[in-house]
């Protein structure tokens, strides 16, 4: 039983924060779920957490990897592209490496799996394909997330522009837009800024609930837009962000 029972779900980032959140979320609701991540240490942990979990390392640069792994899995049920990495700093921090890293990883990679994974979807008829974006993104300008920004909205461009040409091959395509989520990645940003206190509080001051989220919490949202409860919603951007955008 469960509420993904019987689904299959391929995801990328899914070693740490929020992917692995959702990983395990989705095997407790009965999906087999392939895990992918560049850390093949966190995967083979989180795999040996869930009977249901399989893993395999994948960079989502590597798109002769990624269509191999859409060949070898035919048609699945869910794509969750979950992977994002997060460029601080304003234009003049961005150099065009940084720029072009940013871009492949948060969208051409999404481009790569899309392209990989929809042709047996359309096929089977049947599809459903998550894409993390953020709030920080066309929703709202976040200082010193100039690169990253700009990425995330190209996510939501991308996430619409899939909905609207599939929408009637059965196939759904929606973004998920967290606020700020406590997960490693976001330790590892405050530590950055040199005062790990001083950069707590500069964002919990952002907070309107006055805490950061948990990554559990956006697990409840991928849940819903994974499972048929969310069967009459395409092409929207989910927000989740403890009110940052109201
Ligand atoms: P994270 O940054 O803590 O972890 C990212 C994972 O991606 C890691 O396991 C890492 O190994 C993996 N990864 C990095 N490069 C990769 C590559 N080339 N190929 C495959 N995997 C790779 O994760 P998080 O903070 O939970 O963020 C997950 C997603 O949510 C991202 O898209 C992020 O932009 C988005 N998001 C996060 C927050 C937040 O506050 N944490 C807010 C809004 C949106």
């Amino acid at each position: 039983g469960g509420r993904l029972a019987g689904k299959l779900v391929v995801m990328t980032a899914a070693g740490q924060g929020i992917g692995r959140a959702c990983a395990l979320r989705f095997a407790a609701e009965g999906a087999t779920v392939w895990a992918t991540d560049v850390n093949s240490a966190a995967l083979e942990q989180l795999s040996a957490e869930h009977p249901t979990i399989r893993n395999r390392t994948l960079n989502v640069r590597d798109g002769e990897a990624i269509s191999a792994l859409a060949e070898e899995l035919g048609p699945v049920d869910v794509l969750f592209n979950c992977v994002g990495y997060v460029h601080q700093g304003d234009i003049f921090a961005c150099t065009q490496q940084d720029w072009e890293l940013s871009f492949d990883l948060n969208v051409t990679s999404m481009y790569r799996t899309c392209r990989a994974f929809l042709p047996a979807m359309v096929a089977a008829g049947t599809g459903n394909i998550l894409n993390m974006s953020s709030v920080a993104s066309s929703i709202k300008g976040a200082p010193n997330r100039f690169v990253y920004g700009t990425t995330k909205a190209a996510v939501i461009g991308l996430t619409k522009s899939i909905a609207a040409d599939f929408v009637g091959k059965g196939i759904r395509c929606n973004a998920i837009c967290p606020g700020t989520i406590e997960t490693p990645s976001l330790h590892d940003r405050m530590a950055a800024q040199g005062d790990m206190e001083k950069a707590r509080v500069a964002f919990l001051a952002r907070q309107p609930m006055g805490r950061l989220g948990r990554a559990e919490e956006i697990a409840d949202l991928a849940l819903y837009l994974a499972s048929d409860e969310s069967s009459f919603t395409t092409g929207q951007t989910h927000i989740i962000d403890g009110g940052w955008a109201i």
